[in-house]
């Protein structure tokens, strides 16, 4: 038994039909993505200039490009589900350089707004959402900083919501209306307990 643990799931994985057929195209996902981003992804023709430009691609598996075509294609559940979505660093050379003047990074930022709203999203961003909300800051002053501010003859807080925490609720207001605040509380508590 030991010695073919994990091998089903290992072949099924292996020997999964990759073929792409109408059914796994979700028209709406196009629009979905063209209306979050604002830009006109239908009119990508697959040049790789994009891919060509990403300083994530020589070090990884993810390629803008792919996503590109997962766009136009609808392919909705491919795209959202792969680890990769999270690995541009929005530094827009893509954008910089596509000749049909689209902008991919904004695509990957309209695939991660659909990713989030399926619960799929890295939990760093969850927890920024939480510092924002406690503080103000997605990276908080703390004592170590206070401590060397003072040493420079700095305030021990910058005039910011450390300062004047009375703008809280303001920043809460927005997170709240959005439920991110609710929904980063949730699944964090899902994946850590
Ligand atoms: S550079 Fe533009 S047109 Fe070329 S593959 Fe990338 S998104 Fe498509
Ligand atoms: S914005 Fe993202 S996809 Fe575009 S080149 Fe930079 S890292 Fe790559």
């Amino acid at each position: 038994m030991a010695r073919t643990k994990g091998y089903p799931e290992a072949l099924e994985k292996k020997l999964r039909d990759q073929r792409y057929v109408r059914e796994d195209s979700n028209p709406e996902f196009l629009k979905n993505v063209k209306s979050i981003s604002r830009t006109i992804a239908h009119m990508c023709y697959q040049c790789g200039t994009c891919t060509g430009s990403c300083p994530s691609a020589p070090r990884s598996s993810y390629r803008i490009r792919h996503f590109m075509r997962r766009a136009v294609l609808g392919l909705e559940n491919e795209a959202l589900t792969d680890p990769d979505l999270w690995l541009c660093t929005t530094c827009y050379s893509c954008s910089d350089r596509c000749p049909r003047d689209i902008i991919p990074t904004d695509v990957i930022m309209a695939m991660r707004n659909l990713a989030f709203k399926r619960d799929i999203v890295p939990v760093n961003f969850l927890k920024t959402v939480q510092a924002i909300y406690s503080s103000g800051h997605g990276v908080p002053n703390n004592d170590v900083n206070r401590a060397a501010r003072e040493k420079l003859g700095l305030t021990r807080d910058p005039p910011t919501t450390h300062m004047y925490p009375e703008y809280m609720p303001g920043i809460r207001k927005i997170l709240d209306h959005y439920k991110l605040k609710a929904n980063a509380d949730r699944i964090v508590k899902e994946r850590e307990g």
